[in-house]
Order: structure tokens, then sequence, then C-alpha cells
């Protein structure tokens, strides 16, 4: 902090006034005990006027001046005593005592005091006087050690009180320092926090100078976050901090804006291409593995550029450009950099009003499914999977993948979760009623779904409310979403397989597709995804990766679906490689209920059609 000339003067009259003080009772001090040492030696001067008088009266009686010289030198042995003088009842002196030391400085300079008693005889008349003169010398001498005594005590509180009051404002200007960078700086990264990252940001902005502002978002943090708990996610901020650190210049600010979002500002000079390679560079050398207590993580960042005052001249409006860039990073896939453009701002108008419309269709739980079925070797129905719907009144029918990504992105495909099943129970009861009997229908879960424990509770407390059995319903997760600390008390996993639901990977092959992993999660099937599937009657290397996937899942005690069957060919090419079940256009499509109930009726055969949403499937011919 620095020290304004109020607080310095301040400080400076305080110790005047303390000082002054100080002054003020030492005189007093001085004064009292002036008047009382003049007081007490006045006494003693009297006294022993006194005693030496009496002893004089018979030679002045006798008007004996030798005895009476003699019997004065007593006062030889009083050394304030300077002079004494008797005198006799006619005021004749008879005789005197004259100190023979030389006075020193303090006698000399000191002054004196006098006194003055009267010597009588026996029998009471007067004989004389005895007048004695003493220096003021022991009154100084006393009065000036109790002052040095004084001031002494007084020097030493000063400095204790001056020393306290140092260290005091030592510890008021290092709370002040403290308050001041916590004000100002991330306490976990060590980063310009939000505010004073904006203040820097709409300083340069309106000085109307190049720079460059980048956003970033850490890749996927809510689910380390989430899965290996807030100590590791520390660790990927506090490492990601460092890396950017180490990415710019020293005049360009580095900030965390809150949460995993950090931004950068780069100063003049800076130009298009130079903020296009610092973000390109950030994207390439950022993504490295970062150890946590004996684990490996994979951190990753996605960049969204915007350029001052080209793109917006202030900050709000240039951190609203790079927040979307950066949104459009992360939508083209993780990792990745991307420049603002005008358009990108309609997109994500767009985006918002579709939130927005879902939200709306939440409350009023206007989502459907539509059900896939999953056919064995010989064409009979083994599974449904049960697929989310939307039609809203603007759009038209929108598909899950466009308004998944939405509700995760929003926090709210919990509730579709919720929504879900409860159509599930009303569809299911509407076939028993017909007297209809569907095998298990897997739902999809998202790895948004169930992060926090009470979002795990409401769906399991909803699986258990609706008494959705295992008979009924199985879970359909994504390797993301399993992607989770499988020994966690609260892993939705594990709650899910003590209830006796089974569980099948999809989507397998295009995420980590740790074997290890797969191995202690004991699903019921590996869904492959549709990349291997699609044309691998002509494609010998997707036919070897499949055929690998088979024999892993089969040795783990896993049936093996084979997803996005589109082709005949690849059907039967994918029989004779070992899948075990089918689920693809060239099938089914994905039916509505009341397809899915003539489908039942049908066993499970239905007679096909062009494909085509709600049409049935084609007899196998392998
Ligand atoms: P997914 O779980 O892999 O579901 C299969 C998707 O592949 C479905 O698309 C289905 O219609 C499509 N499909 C099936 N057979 C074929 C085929 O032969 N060729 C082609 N090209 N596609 C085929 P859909 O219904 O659009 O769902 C897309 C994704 O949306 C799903 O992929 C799933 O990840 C997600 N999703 C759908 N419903 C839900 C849901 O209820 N909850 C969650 N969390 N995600 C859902
Ligand atoms: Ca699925
Ligand atoms: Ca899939």
């Amino acid at each position: 902090m620095v020290k304004g000339p109020g607080l310095l003067l301040r400080r400076g009259s305080d110790t005047l006034l303390a000082c002054a003080a100080m002054l003020i009772v030492a005189l007093l001090l001085g004064l009292f005990e002036y008047l009382q040492l003049d007081h007490r030696q006045q006494e003693a001067l009297r006294t022993q006027a006194e005693l030496v008088g009496r002893t004089t009266a018979a030679a002045l009686l006798f008007d004996d001046a030798a005895e009476a010289r003699v019997l004065l030198a007593a006062f030889e042995a009083a050394p304030a005593v300077a002079s004494a003088q008797l005198l006799r009842s006619d005021g004749h002196t008879l005789a005197e005592f004259r100190r023979a030391a030389a006075p020193d400085w303090l006698e000399r300079h000191g002054g004196s005091l006098a006194t003055e008693v009267t010597v009588s005889g026996d029998n009471g008349p007067v004989v004389g006087k005895l007048r004695v003169r003493a220096f003021r010398a022991p009154t100084w001498r006393g009065l000036a050690s109790v002052m040095l005594a004084a001031v002494l005590i007084m020097a030493l509180a000063l400095s204790v009180v001056a020393l306290a009051s140092r260290r005091q404002r030592a510890r008021v200007r290092a709370a002040d320092a403290r308050t001041h960078y916590l004000a100002h700086h991330d306490v976990l990264t060590g980063l310009a926090n939000r505010e004073r990252f904006t203040s820097e940001l709409a300083h340069v902005a309106a000085s109307g100078a190049p720079a460059a502002l980048m956003c970033l978002d850490v890749d996927d943090f809510k689910l380390i976050n989430d899965t290996r708990g807030h100590a590791a996610g520390d660790a990927v901020l506090r490492a990601v901090a460092q890396r950017l650190q180490s990415l710019v210049r020293s005049h360009d600010e580095v900030g965390r804006l809150g949460g995993d979002e950090f931004a950068l500002l780069l100063r003049a000079p800076v130009d298009q291409r130079i903020a296009s390679s610092v973000a390109q560079r950030i994207v390439e050398v950022l993504p490295r593995r970062i150890e946590h207590e004996g684990v490996s993580l994979k951190v990753g960042v996605s960049v969204g550029l915007a350029l001052l005052p080209e793109d917006a001249a202030t900050a709000e409006g240039a951190l609203a450009c790079a927040d979307m860039a950066m949104y459009q990073a992360k939508h083209a896939g993780k990792g990745a950099w991307s420049r603002y453009t005008p358009a990108l701002g309609e997109a994500q108008r767009e985006r918002r009003e579709l939130a927005q419309a879902l939200r709306l269709a939440l409350a009023r739980e206007e989502f459907t499914l539509a059900y896939q079925p999953l056919f064995d070797g010989h064409g009979r129905l083994q599974g449904v999977e049960g697929l989310a719907r939307w039609q809203d009144a603007q759009r038209g029918p929108v598909p899950p993948g466009q308004f998944i990504p939405v509700l995760e992105e929003a926090g709210l495909v919990g509730e579709l979760g919720l929504v879900l099943l409860k159509r599930l129970r009303l569809d299911l009861d509407a076939w028993a009623d017909e007297g209809l009997h569907c095998p298990p229908v897997a739902l999809n879960l998202s790895s948004h779904q169930c992060r926090q424990e009470a979002q795990r509770e409401r769906f399991l407390q909803q699986l258990h409310t609706l008494r959705l059995t295992p008979r009924e319903v199985e879970f359909e997760l994504t390797e993301s979403t399993v992607f989770e600390d499988l020994d966690s008390p609260v892993s939705v996993v594990r709650a899910l397989q003590s209830r006796g639901y089974a569980l099948a990977i999809d989507d397998f092959g295009t995420g980590y597709s740790s074997l290890a992993y797969l191995l202690r999660l004991r699903c019921d099937k590996l869904k492959i995804d549709r990349v291997f599937v699609d044309g691998v009657a002509d494609r010998a290397d997707a036919a070897l990766l499949v055929e690998t996937m088979v024999r892993v899942a089969h040795a783990m005690g896993m049936r093996v679906v084979a997803e996005g069957v589109e082709r005949e060919a690849d059907r039967c090419r994918l029989l004779a490689l070992g899948c075990d079940l089918f689920q693809g256009f060239c099938l089914s499509h994905p039916l509505p209920p009341r397809r899915m109930a003539a489908l039942l009726r049908d066993g499970g055969v239905v007679v096909p059609s062009p494909a085509q949403e709600g049409q049935g499937r084609a007899e196998p011919a392998c």
C-alpha cells in the first residue's frame, strides 16, 4: 500500500502529542519532587541547627568564643552546610563556621537556603541565635536522580509503545496488502481475478489500442471435478494457469474469470496473425497430462478469440465476442480455437432461445420416447432402446443430438431423465393393458445427468416410485459417463448395478476404450459404435477391429450389439464376426409407441417398408 501524506502527518503529530504529554507529566513530577525535597532539606537544616544550637547555650552565656567555634565545627559532618553564625543576644557574632573546602559547581550555582534558631539557657531566657546557611545542591541532586529515573522510565515506556505501534502498523499494512491482493487476484492460481482482468481490459479498450482477447474453458472440467474430486480439479486449474503464463509475454495479462474459465489479454503490438498463432499454440501445447496423486489427467482447453477494436470496442463487448467464439470452439470439438464472427452471435442467440423453449417443454413434459428394437441373428426381438423425442411448435421435430447438448449445458438433462422415466412407465402400462410384453427398454444416461448426489438420489427415487423393475428398464452409458470413481459410495453405476439393472456401454470405441475399466465395470452389453459398423462388409480394417472388440467383450461375458446397421451386407458380416445383436435402420427405425406396440403384437416381426422413422424391419437374409 502507498502511504498517503495525510497518514504520515497524522503519525508525526501523534508522536509529538505523546512527547508533549510526557514532558508536561515530567515537569509536574519535577515540580512536585522539588517542593518535597526542598521542604525536606529545610526541615533537616532546621533540626541540625536546633541540635547544634542547644549545645551552644553555655558558650553564649559565658561568652566563650573558642568553645563556640569548637561546637560549630560539628557542622563539618553535614556536607550541605556552607556556613553558620552564632550571634549573642545583642546581635554581635560570637563565633562563625565556614566550610574550608572550595564549593563545587553545583554548590556555587545551585543557590542556598538559610535557617535561624534561637538559643536559650536552662531556665528559659534567650541567650543568642544560630544562623545556618546550606547549599541547595542536595535538593538538586535528589531532583536530578528522580528526574533521571523518571525520564528513563518514560523513555522505556515510549519505546515499548513505539515498538508495539510499529508492529501494529506492520500488521495493518500486511492485512491491507493481503486484502488488496485478494481483491485483485485469484487465490488458487495467483492470476488476476475477474475484477482486475476486466478493469485492465476496459483500460485497453478505452485507449483504442489494438489488442486480442481470448476466453478459455477447460474441457470436461466438471467431469474431472465430479469424478476425481475437487483437489484434482484444483491441481488442473493451477497447472493450466502456469502453462498459460508461460505462453504469453510479460506485459500480457492472464486472468481467471471464475470456475474453469480463463482469459488472456494480448496487448499491442498484436494483430490477427500473432493472436491466431498464440491461440494455436495454446490448444497445441496445453493439452498435456497432469499427474495428481498418482492419477494422470488429460487436460485440454477450448479457446475463443476476439480482436479489439475490430470486433468490439468495449470490455463487455469483447468478452461476449470471445465467449461466443469459445463456445463455437467447444462445439466444433474440444481442444480447438475459434475466432469470433458476427454469424456466431446469431448462432448463440438461437441456442439461448432453444434453451428457453426446452425449459418450457420440460415443465410441460412434452418429451416422448421412440423405441428402436434390437434383434438377434435370427431376427428375434431381444431388446429395445428408448430414444428421446421432442417436437417443438415452431421448430418441428428437434433431433436429440441438437437438444441434449443444450440441456446438458443448461444443467437440465437430469430433468429430462426424470420426465422420460415417467413417459416409459406410461408406455409400458399402455402396452401391458393390451396384454403386450416388451423386452427391457434401454434408456441413455448422460454423463451430466447423475454427477451431483442430489440428482442421483432423485433419479434412483424416481425409478423406485415408478416401480420400474430391471425387467422393464436398463441403461446405456457412454464411456465418459462411466468415467467415474466406481469405488465411490455415490457411484451411480454401482447403485444401478446393485439394484439389478443391466448396463450397456454405448458408442464403444469412440472414447477411452479402457479395457481395465471394462473389466471392473462388468456390463451386460457392449454397443459397438456406428463408425466401425458402417461399411464393415467392405472394410477389412473395421472388420478386424470389430472382431477384436467382440472377442474382448465375449471374454468378459458381455453380449455385443452392432449399432447403426444400415446395410444387410454389413449385418451379415457383423453376424459372421460374432456380434450378438443388431440395431439399425436396415432392421428398424426408432418407432413411436403405437408402432412399437404393433411390433410387439406381431411377436417382434413387422412387414418391411421404406427406411423411415416409424417403419419396420427387413427379414434377415444371411
Ligand atoms: P445413441 O445412443 O448412439 O443412439 C442411437 C442413435 O443412432 C439414434 O439417434 C438412432 O436414431 C440412430 N440410429 C439408429 N440406427 C441407425 C442407423 O442405422 N443409421 C444411422 N445413421 N443412425 C441410426 P438419435 O435418436 O437421433 O439419438 C442421437 C443421440 O442422442 C443418441 O445416440 C444419444 O447419445 C442421444 N440421446 C437420445 N436419446 C437420449 C436420451 O433419452 N438421453 C440421453 N442422455 N441421450 C439421448
Ligand atoms: Ca444409446
Ligand atoms: Ca450409440
